[in-house]
Parts: structure tokens; C-alpha cells; sequence
């Protein structure tokens, strides 16, 4: 199909400084969790956005040197010139598709703990980050930076620099932004120097203006220096010789980069859940940035929508469209836009199960895209699968996200797939889920999946038609997949932790209840132990029924889970906000229809609260009865010609969506074919003569740092 000439300006190459951008597609640096101990993995994670089209493509956050060690979280490092081959791998593969390869390099000064390195960590007045979650904690604080702490982290900045560039890396950034140590420079929240790196904002911006000169000097004419910078407290400040502090900022620094990459302050805000705020959010911030400078600029804002990207450039606010978690979603989008298929493209959700993943230390996964972090070891591809094995025809009973994805993967697969759902619309649980405040764009999941369904002339798609035993083994097909999800369980939880006796009293109820339409009698308490995002949901949704709410949660915040998922943070202050009553640190010990009885969490101390029913958010079971009762049949199923019959997404382990899709993909990969139990092992690339238990090498670079 021809492309849409409105989207032609999209394809036009960008210069930024010696290089040129063959698109407006620029992958932003972001966390894939895989870091240098995955480099073969990383590499391919990135390939694969190349091939799809993203014009640049950056690798994640990478550091300067042992003093900027953010573990447990994963960041990448160029600390050595053992280190450059590592990134060597991620360079080649993105520029065998014609993609220049960007780098972030990072020194995290006071944001970062050095809980392995042991060094204590630098700011510039000595001021750490002081965050009231557990993950993010420390009790080492920063000490204050001397100059000669400034010259050395110059110097390292420089080494990395030209590490960067022996790697094959085409632009080079520094990273001035999240709190990080130039950004600690430019805020005088954390910036309270007397010297010429402090006080006026040429003083404060002076730090990061040096980094970016010796980044220069050490890659030379033939790489683009670029750098990412959080503007929002900045805007916030009134300037002296212009509006603002950002306004001068960006003027002083113009002269000393070939690109700006513009963003938020905080996580939860430039990378918001789409439940609290929609797509090209950033506006406001960073829309002055580009009558400020004549220098490239490239900003995010989970931009999925080809018109709204047009709109970003005809109207002067952006030159490249940034993006992290679309090109996650859809590492295609590009190419299908440029090929007129902009209808096919998997749509990011906003759920930042990606980000949850960096936060968990691990590799990146994504609801829309199962195979994302999976294309070397798995050999995933985010468009393509493996032909047909011996079997057939497949019918899957359910047509939620798991069942759903496993047909779109059998069906291009070339199987001959039905998909049968009891209820009168696909979507299992997104059917009620996308109609909680703020998941609608959750919904995405389906609309993709039935999107491209109903183009597949081998796939069959039936609803309100509800499967049994003798249904199944009459139908012919030879697999039977049961994506008949889960459901909640009314179980309080125990003192151990582990879900403990059912309530006696009347009107107890779960979110299955609620999606099956169970109209609630209020007040209502919301008893939430799973931690999620439904139990806030649900909260909100029945206050905005009019009920009189309280959320109850064993955990300290609301939805404690959600800190992995940037929700957290605005969660419990929209609860507030809609009048939700909340009594965290609490367990419900018992309930009798008319009063909820409580216990402190940890000293067990009792109260009670007056309410006429109780939602429980707990744990949820299988509802893999189909798969049980049918493999317990063995001959029927011979004779019906039935070669197996498995439960996949949440009918094998209930979990998040993010499982559900994987499960349903990793079924379709494995059917007639290998099991996604079995994966290539990546490993780090090792210095060489470093490949024994025992090494005596140390990291050149280190001066003494206490
Ligand atoms: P998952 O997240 O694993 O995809 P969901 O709970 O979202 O699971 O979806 C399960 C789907 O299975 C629902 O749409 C439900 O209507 C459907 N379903 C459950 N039991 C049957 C059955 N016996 N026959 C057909 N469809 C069923
Ligand atoms: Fe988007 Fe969710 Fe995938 Fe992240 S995990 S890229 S937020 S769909």
C-alpha cells in the first residue's frame, strides 16, 4: 500500500551535527534491563528496531565509571576499554540496516547508591536524594564535590566518551537530566556551591557545558554530541535574562551540542502510566525549546499516532520524533507507516510493565509485544514466526489477551485456528478492565489482536459460544488450547500472608463479581492485597458509582506494587482527591454485613469500621477446569483425534496481561516445536585473560575516590 503523502515529512533525513538522520524515528535512550552481562541480547533487542525502520537507535543509560553505579538497577557501563566490544555488537547490528547508534552516558553523582562499587557517592553540595520507597533507598549519603572530584568525573567523562566512539557508537550523549549529576548541577535544590559552579544559571550550567566540550573533543569531528535534559523544575524558574531558567539553559548550551533530547523531572511524570496522563503530555514543558535554539530537538511523549508525530514537527516543537516505550510496542511502527499499514501498528498501552521490568532488574518485557527482550535468546521477531509444524487445525476456547495472541501467532504461523469466547464480545478480562477510570487504552491489546484477526483467512472467530467437554472433543481440531482465564477469590488474608478463611457475613464480593455485573450496596470497603492496580481501581470506579469508599491494604501505600509502574506515586493522591477513605497497614479480620472488622498489620491491634459490603482484591485461581476434566480422558481424546490440550495466560498462572500475552505467544512458538523453557544463555563478553574464576585486573581509570 502506498504511504500516506500527510506523513512524507516524517521520512525526511535530520542532520545533527557530522551525521544524518535517515528518518524523524529517534529510539530515545531507555533501560532494556540487559546491560553489558547481556550484550548479544541487547543487541538484538536494538537490531530490531533498526529493521523496523527508527532512523537513530540508542542503546540504554550506559556509565562513565564505577563512582556512577546504579545497581541493582540495570544500567550499562563503559568504564573500560574491556567494555567497548560489548557495545561493539548493539553498533554493528544497527548499522546493518542504515541506523545511526546512539550512547547516554551517565553519572548518576547523588541519585545513585554505588551499593556494589562501595564508593561514596558525589553531589555537588553534598545533597542525595532522599526517596520515601524502600527500592530506592540508601543510608549513604553524597559527599560534596570538590574540583578535583569535577576534573576527575571531566576526565572519566571524556575516556567514556572516546570508548564510545571506538565502539561505533554515532552520537554521544551526556546525560543532563532525572536528577542525575549534571542535573543536580543545574537545581539549586541540590546545587549550593559558592564557586563558579554555582549560584547564577551560566554558573550552574557551567558542569555540563564542560562535560559536553570534552565529549567533543574525545569523539572528534565525525560523531554528534547530544544531550538530555529535564526541563520541567527549570521552566518552573523565572529567568533573569530570559522567561525562564530553562530558556537560558538551552541558550547557553546551544553552541556546545548538536542535539537537545528534551524530558520531564521524574519517572512517574516523563514516563506517566497512560491511567494519569495522555499521550504528548511533555507539551507544555518543552515547547519552547526549539525557538530557543537552531539545533535539533527530539522529545517523547508515547507518541503512537502518525498524525499527531506531523503535528509535532509542522508545528515547531520537535524535529525527531523520540520515543522509548512505542518502539517497544511496535518496533515496525516506522515501516509501517512508511508503507501505508499505519492501521497495523501495536499500539503501547501506557501499562510501563516495560519500566516495571527495569525496576525489577531485569530484561525488558511488554504486554503489546511478548517477543520484545526475547529476539536472540528466543529468536522472536515482533512480525514474523516460524512456519507450520505436523498439526493442523487448533481451536482455542477464550478469546482474551492470551487467547487472542496465541491465534494472531498460529495464524501467521499458517495453522487453521477458531477461537471461541462464551461472551458476546472477545476481550476476557479487558472487557471489564478497560472500563476502569483511566485503562481504557488498555483495550489496545485487544483492538490490535482482533484487528489483524479478522484479516487472516485461516483464523475463525466466534462468540457467545461457550465450550464444554463434548463440544471440544467434537469439534476436530487436533490441539486445543483453554485461555479460559481466572477468577478472584473471596479469601481474606491470613496472618501468615497467605490467603486465609472466607468472610461470613452477606454482600462479600470480588472483581469477577463486579465484572459480572454485581451491583454494590455501599459503603463499601475495598480490601486490597494483591497490589496492583485493581484494587485502586475498583475504589475509584465504585466511588464514582456514588458509594462511600474506604481502601484498606495491608501494604503502606495504596497499590504498593505500582512504585515498579510509576503509578504509585499519583495513585494514592487520586484516591484522596475523589474522597476515598484509606486505612493502609491494615488487615480485614472479619465482616458480618453490617461491620468490617480490622487489625493493625503489625501489632494486630483491632478496630471496626460500619460498611454493607466488602470487595476483596486477594488472589485469583485457574480456571483451567476445561484442561483438567479433558486430560483426564486420554482414550476420548484419541479418539476425537486430540493430540493435547493445554491451559495457557491465566487459566496456567493467572498474572498480569503482560503473562497472559506471553503465554499465549510462547504456546503458539512451542506448538510442533521447541519450548519457550528452552532459551540461548547470553553472557558478558570478558576482558581479555578474564575468563577465570579469578582475575586481578582493576578498572585503569580509578583515581582514589574514598
Ligand atoms: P487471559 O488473560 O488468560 O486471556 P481472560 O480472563 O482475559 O484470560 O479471558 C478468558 C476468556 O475465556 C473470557 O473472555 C471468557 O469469556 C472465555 N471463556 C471462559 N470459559 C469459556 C468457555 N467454557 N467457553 C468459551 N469461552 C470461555
Ligand atoms: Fe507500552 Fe506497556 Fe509495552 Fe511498556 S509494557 S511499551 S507501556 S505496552
Amino acid at each position: 500500500m502506498a504511504r500516506n503523502a500527510h506523513y512524507d515529512i516524517l521520512f525526511e533525513p535530520v542532520k545533527i551535527g557530522p551525521v544524518t538522520a535517515p528518518n524523524r524515528f529517534f529510539q530515545v535512550p531507555h533501560a532494556s534491563g540487559m546491560t553489558n552481562s547481556m550484550p548479544r541480547m541487547r543487541a538484538g533487542f536494538r537490531e530490531m528496531k533498526a529493521e523496523g525502520g527508527w532512523g537513530v537507535v540508542c542503546t540504554g543509560y550506559v556509565s562513565i565509571h564505577p563512582s556512577a553505579d546504579d545497581t541493582p538497577l540495570p544500567m550499562a557501563k563503559l568504564w573500560d576499554d574491556a567494555d567497548i566490544r560489548s557495545h561493539a555488537m548493539m553498533t554493528d547490528a544497527v548499522h546493518r540496516h542504515g541506523s545511526l547508534a546512539g550512547v547516554e552516558l551517565f553519572h548518576g553523582g547523588g541519585m545513585v547508591m554505588n551499593r556494589t562499587s562501595r564508593i561514596a557517592p558525589m553531589s555537588p553540595s553534598g545533597i542525595g536524594w532522599m526517596p520515601p520507597y524502600a527500592n530506592f533507598m540508601s543510608h549513604l549519603r553524597p559527599r560534596a564535590m570538590t574540583r578535583d572530584d569535577i576534573a576527575d568525573i571531566r576526565r572519566w567523562q571524556a575516556d567514556a566518551a572516546r570508548r564510545a566512539k571506538d565502539a561505533g557508537f554515532d552520537i554521544v550523549y551526556v546525560y543532563g537530566g532525572m536528577g542525575y549529576l549534571p542535573h543536580q548541577f543545574l537545581l539549586p535544590d541540590f546545587n549550593r556551591r559558592e564557586d563558579e559552579y554555582g549560584g547564577s544559571v551560566e554558573n550552574r550550567a557551567r558542569f555540563l557545558r564542560e562535560l559536553l566540550d570534552v565529549t567533543r573533543d574525545a569523539v572528534g569531528p565525525d560523531v554528534a554530541v547530544a544531550t538530555r535534559i529535564s526541563l520541567e523544575q527549570l521552566r518552573a524558574r523565572p529567568g533573569t535574562v530570559a522567561e525562564t531558567e530553562a530558556h537560558e539553559v538551552i541558550d547557553i548550551l546551544s553552541d556546545h551540542v548538536d542535539l537537545f533530547d528534551v524530558k520531564m523531572d521524574s519517572g512517574p511524570i516523563d514516563c506517566p502510566p497512560s491511567r494519569f496522563r495522555p499521550e504528548g503530555s511533555h507539551e507544555p514543558v518543552i515547547d519552547f525549546v526549539k525557538r530557543v535554539t537552531d539545533k535539533p530537538v527530539v522529545g517523547v511523549g508515547r507518541f503512537t499516532s502518525p498524525d499527531t508525530m506531523v503535528g509535532q514537527v509542522k508545528r515547531g516543537v520537535l524535529d525527531l520524533i523520540g520515543a522509548a516505550r512505542p518502539s517497544i510496542a511496535d518496533p515496525f511502527l516506522p515501516n509501517k507507516i512508511r508503507n501505508g499499514h499505519e492501521d497495523e501498528i501495536r499500539e503501547c498501552i501506557g501499562c510501563n510493565m516495560c519500566i516495571a521490568s527495569w525496576h525489577d532488574g531485569v530484561p525488558v518485557r511488554c504486554t503489546q509485544n511478548p517477543s520484545a527482550g526475547e529476539e536472540w535468546r528466543r529468536g522472536w521477531h515482533p512480525e514474523r514466526i516460524a512456519p507450520k509444524g505436523l498439526s493442523d487445525h487448533v481451536l482455542i476456547v477464550g478469546g482474551g489477551p492470551a487467547g487472542l495472541e496465541a491465534a494472531l501467532s498460529l495464524g501467521r504461523r499458517g495453522y487453521q485456528v477458531t477461537v471461541a469466547d462464551a461472551a458476546a464480545e472477545f476481550g476476557g478480562r479487558l472487557r471489564f478492565e478497560a472500563g476502569l477510570p483511566g485503562l481504557r487504552q488498555w483495550h489496545r491489546v485487544i483492538d490490535y489482536r482482533l484487528g489483524r484477526l479478522s484479516q487472516m483467512a485461516n483464523v475463525s472467530l466466534y462468540t457467545e459460544s461457550n465450550m464444554d467437554e463434548e463440544g471440544i472433543l467434537e469439534f476436530g481440531a487436533d490441539r486445543v488450547a483453554v485461555a479460559t482465564g481466572s477468577r478472584w477469590l473471596p479469601d481474606l488474608m491470613a496472618v501468615s500472608e497467605t490467603p486465609g478463611d472466607l468472610p461470613r457475613g452477606p454482600r462479600v464480593y470480588t472483581p469477577s463479581d463486579i465484572a459480572d455485573g454485581a451491583e454494590i450496596e455501599g459503603p463499601v470497603a475495598v480490601f486490597d492485597y494483591d497490589n496492583y492496580y485493581m484494587g485502586s481501581a475498583i475504589a475509584e470506579y465504585l466511588r464514582l458509582k456514588g458509594k462511600d469508599v474506604t481502601y484498606v491494604s495491608p501494604a503502606g501505600h495504596v497499590s504498593t506494587w505500582s512504585i515498579m509502574s510509576n503509578d504509585l506515586p499519583t495513585v494514592q493522591e487520586r484516591l484522596l482527591d475523589r474522597g476515598v477513605a484509606l486505612r493502609l497497614l491494615t488487615r480485614v479480620t472479619g465482616f458480618n454485613g453490617d461491620t468490617l472488622q480490622l487489625a493493625d498489620f503489625m501489632g494486630g491491634r483491632p478496630s471496626d469500621i460500619a460498611c454493607r459490603s466488602l470487595v476483596i482484591i486477594g488472589r485469583r485461581q485457574a480456571s483451567d477446569g476445561l484442561a483438567t476434566a479433558l486430560n483426564a480422558r486420554p482414550d476420548d481424546l484419541a479418539a476425537a483425534g486430540i493430540r493435547s490440550v493445554e491451559a495457557i495466560g491465566d487459566a496456567h498462572a493467572p498474572g498480569s496481561i503482560v503473562h497472559a500475552v506471553y503465554f499465549g505467544r510462547a504456546y503458539a512458538e512451542g506448538l510442533d516445536g521447541r519450548s519457550h523453557a528452552d532459551y540461548r544463555y547470553d553472557g558478558p563478553v570478558l576482558p581479555d585473560g578474564l575468563d577465570g574464576p579469578v582475575a586481578a585486573r582493576t578498572t585503569p581509570n580509578m583515581r582514589a575516590v574514598s
